[in-house]
Parts: structure tokens; sequence; C-alpha cells
């Protein structure tokens, strides 16, 4: 899928490329499964700060196997399962071609699909929550917005590290598998009074961490429901929001911005170990809400942007049929 011109989905269109062949340090990957994430809408929308050059095909996330490598790479062979987090050439494609760090083992339970998810929400929920914001066992961590990509990963890593954790949603379906994935109390985001919930369960003592996934509807009351030393990680915002600043200085509480690529090659490298590791155990696992074949990459872009989400959406070269 190639994009030539910004603008809306529909300027999503297939081509046939000549499939790129990787020189020293590269591997090219079969991509069975390609990871949709908001960020490629607003790439696609020429509305983000960091812009390709046209025309290019998007995508950083996608799981599949090794065609072919590059001289001097031994880690990969061709054959081996892998996904990617980042790529040369883009993902929305039958081929990628890829760093090798760019590349990471996909173990044996984990079905492609699944490892599409982990290039971007699953790092970035490592990323905001263990690195940013440096959550500890026995913390509270509300994960705001736990029922997409980012969330429901959040949630099983919270889970999995000892952390008390609360989430929110927007559907009863999304309420629902927030719970399922480890969320100990799920709350309605569109209940005007959920941040008095959150309060109240946590007895008025506050929350350590918010992991915030969309901080211009959030930040101010964010601020208010932070416990002593409480953090709030900002990972999704699509606008402006006014604050009272007095409320960080009440409890001494920090707001923590980021964006994944900001995170130093050695860190990121860590970040996917211990992601690999989450997989092998089974404490991670990935949830596919829903599969377009990648002709209809168009389609998945504006289902991404749509209130209700339910994990992860993929795409999947090679089908001919739409699996909802
Ligand atoms: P997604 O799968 O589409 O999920 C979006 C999430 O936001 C859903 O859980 C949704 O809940 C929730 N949401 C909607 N309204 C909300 C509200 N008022 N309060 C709290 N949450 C609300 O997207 P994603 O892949 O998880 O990404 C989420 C955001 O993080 C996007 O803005 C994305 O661009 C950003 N992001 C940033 C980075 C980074 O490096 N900083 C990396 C990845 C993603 P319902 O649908 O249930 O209402």
């Amino acid at each position: 899928m190639r994009v030539k011109e910004f603008g809306g989905p529909e300027v999503l269109f297939l081509e046939q490329v000549p499939t790129p062949q990787p020189r020293a340090g590269e591997v090219l990957v079969r991509i069975h499964a390609v990871g949709i994430n908001p960020v490629e809408t607003y790439i696609r929308a020429g509305k983000y700060a960091r812009l390709p050059e046209l025309p290019y095909t998007p995508g950083n996330d996608a799981a599949g196997v090794v065609e072919q490598v590059g001289t001097d790479v031994s880690e990969f062979k061709p054959g081996d399962r892998v996904y990617t987090g980042g790529s040369i050439s883009g993902t929305y494609a039958e081929f990628a071609l890829c760093k090798k760090e760019q590349v990471h083992p996909l173990p044996a339970n984990v079905s492609f699909a699944q490892g599409a998810a982990m290039g971007t929400p699953y790092a970035t929920a490592y990323r905001g929550l263990l690195q940013r914001a440096a959550a500890k066992p026995g913390e509270t961590v509300l994960v705001h917005g736990a029922s997409g990509g980012v969330g429901t990963a959040a949630v099983q890593l919270a889970r999995a590290r000892g952390l008390r954790v609360f989430g929110t949603a927007g559907s009863e379906e999304g309420i629902k598998l927030a719970r399922q994935q480890g969320a100990h109390e799920v709350f309605d985001h569109r209940a005007p009074d959920h941040f008095e919930q959150i309060m109240k369960a946590t007895s008025g003592h506050g929350v350590d961490v918010i992991v915030e996934l969309l901080a211009n509807v959030n930040l101010d009351k964010d601020l208010t429901i932070l416990a002593k030393g409480g953090r709030v990680v900002i990972i999704g915002n699509r606008g402006r929001v006014e604050i009272d600043p007095r409320d960080t200085m009440q409890r001494d509480t920090d707001v923590r911005g980021m964006i994944l690529p900001n995170t130093p090659p050695a860190e990121l490298a860590s970040i996917h170990a211990a992601l690999v590791a989450g997989l092998e155990n089974g404490t991670l696992r990935p949830v596919i809400g829903k599969e377009f074949p990648l002709g209809e990459a168009a389609q998945a872009h504006r289902t991404v942007m749509q209130p209700g989400a339910l994990g992860k959406i993929v795409l999947v070269p090679g089908t001919q049929e739409r699996k909802d």
C-alpha cells in the first residue's frame, strides 16, 4: 500500500513495487500480518511533526518470516518467525526491509497477528509505564484508555509487574476486555464522574501512575486524582487542554511526555528483550480486535480512529475477504 499525496484514507492505493534486497545489517521479512497504529493516520493526513518523503509505504509494525538476510547478519536466518518494530521500506506490504535491530524473535506460541501488535503498542506501553513513569510493584496505576492497542498492553504489563491496575474504556465490550486483560477495576470514561469513582476506589489516596492515552480530554482532571509523588505519562494527545498547575504543586506530582522514537537504542533493545520474554511465558497476550486484507488499509485507517476499541487492528497480506 502506497501514499503519493497526503490526505484522507482514500489516498492509500495498492501498487506493485520491486521486492527490496537486504544489504549488510539488514533483514528482509515476508509479512503475514501488519499492525495499524493511529500515528499512521496522522502521517497519511500530513498532520504530524515528522513526515516521510512522498511517495512512501506506511507502517512500522508487522510479523512474518525472515526471507533473506544481508551479509554480517548472524542473529537471524531465513525461515525464522519474527516481529518488527520499525522498518526501512514500510510494513503495509508483502515484504519489509528492516535493520536487524528492528527485528525481534516471535515465539512459536504467538500468532503473526499478535506479533504485529508488539512493535509500537507493547513497546510504548513498556516505555511509558516502566521507564518514563517508573511504576513500581505495589503502586496503583490507572490506564486511561485500557481497551485499545497500547492500553491492553499496559494493563497486561502492569498486572504482571504486581501493580494494582485500574483501567477505563468507553463501551461495555471495552470494559469487559480491560477486565479480562487483568485490570482489577474498570471505569467508563464516558461517565463524567469517573474521576470521582476512581478516587473513591483508592479510599481518597489517589493513583500513583496514570498512563494517559487522550491527554487533551483528561489531563486537567488527572492531576486531581494523583497520589503524593504521582506521575502522569502522556502517551496519546489530540488537542489542547487547560490545567491548573497548582494541582501538581499540592502533591509534588510530575507530568511526563513520551514518544517511542525518542527511546535510546540500548533501552529499546532491553524493552524488546523483556517483551519477548513476556510472550514466551504467557504474561503478554496481544488481543486482536479486527483483521482486514492488505488492500483494505483505507478502511482499517477509518476504523482505528473510531471509538469502541477492542485491542489491535491488523492487515493481512494475501487475504481476499474481510474477517470482522
Ligand atoms: P487505539 O487502539 O485506537 O485505542 C485508543 C484508546 O483510547 C481506546 O482504549 C479508547 O477507548 C481510548 N479513549 C477514547 N476516548 C478516551 C477518553 N476520553 N479517555 C481515555 N481514553 C479514551 O489506539 P492506540 O494504538 O492504543 O493508541 C492510543 C493513543 O496513543 C493514540 O492517540 C496514539 O496516537 C498514541 N500513541 C502514542 C505513542 C507514543 O509514542 N507516544 C505510541 C503509540 C500510540 P474506547 O475506544 O473504549 O473509548
